[in-house]
């Protein structure tokens, strides 16, 4: 080995350093799967009410809560619980590009609570949990979420991002696809422009234009799009991601959220 050219050595080091590396890589993500499913079985508070749980989790009172929530008459395109008739307040205001959404709950307490946590208070660990929830809705979704789908996430603004350092709807968006075992393409979609803040704006103003805010990097000629979410609350920001792919080929596009804001005359 002494005996080789100074450039054979350093391709040789080289190529010992990716070995290590990759390896290195390997080790580490089955040592974070380990971690996670032990983490799984420590006693742990319950993140709503504070009571006896396991891995972070919410309680097993909590999420029959959560649970309660799921039955109901809903819009078929945007999943908007209808208690007021039979046309869609929401759909009626947008006529949205997207083709249906899939949501696992209500934007509602106690699951509320729970997303506020991910967002602002660095409680991660709700996001293993949050996909989790979502794909089991996605498996009992009729029709069916197609195979073939893409999944993607909606990007953060970049003011959030330097809020909060990690876009939620990413971290979702990533674990749903493993659990699927879907396509994931996160850098497809970009936002341009910040605009403002959906917080700040009532349920009307949230309807309003967001059309060119997001572009597609790319051409998706007849792909299936699995665009994801942490809330849904009016279907502005997915009409405008909708849009914005559709523009570059797509053939339908499914709204993939963990929760969906039910409708108030006040909101
Ligand atoms: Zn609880
Ligand atoms: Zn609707």
């Amino acid at each position: 080995m002494a005996d080789l050219p100074p450039r054979c050595e350093s391709r040789r080091l080289a190529g010992l350093f990716r070995q290590g590396a990759s390896r290195a890589g390997r080790l580490a993500g089955a040592a974070r799967v380990r971690f996670s499913r032990l983490f799984d079985h420590v006693p742990t508070d319950c993140p709503l009410c504070l009571g006896a749980s396991r891995g972070g989790r919410p309680c097993p009172g909590c999420l029959a809560d959560m649970r309660a929530f799921l039955p109901g008459r809903r819009c078929p395109v945007c999943a908007l619980r209808l208690e007021h008739g039979p046309r869609c307040p929401d759909c009626a205001a947008l006529g949205p590009a997207f083709d249906r959404v899939v949501a696992a709950f209500d934007y509602a307490p106690p699951l509320d609570q729970l997303i506020w946590q991910f967002k602002n208070a660095s409680r991660f660990q709700h996001a293993r949990f949050m996909a989790g929830l979502l794909a089991d809705a996605a498996r009992r979704a009729t029709p069916p979420i197609e195979a073939i789908t893409i999944v993607l996430p909606v990007p953060s603004s970049r003011r959030a991002l330097r809020r909060r350092g990690f876009n939620p709807a990413g971290e979702i968006a990533r674990q749903l696809a493993s659990r699927l075992e879907l396509a994931y393409r996160p850098g497809l979609l970009r936002r341009s422009g910040e605009g403002a803040s959906q917080k700040q704006l009532g349920r009307a103003a949230r309807t309003g234009p967001q059309a060119g805010r997001y572009t597609c990097g790319g051409r998706v000629d007849g792909a299936v799009v699995g665009v994801v979410d942490d809330v849904l609350t009016t279907g502005a920001t997915l009409h405008a991601v909708a849009q914005a792919l559709k523009r570059a080929g797509a053939a339908r596009v499914v709204g993939l959220v963990v929760a969906r804001t039910p409708y108030r005359q006040d909101s």
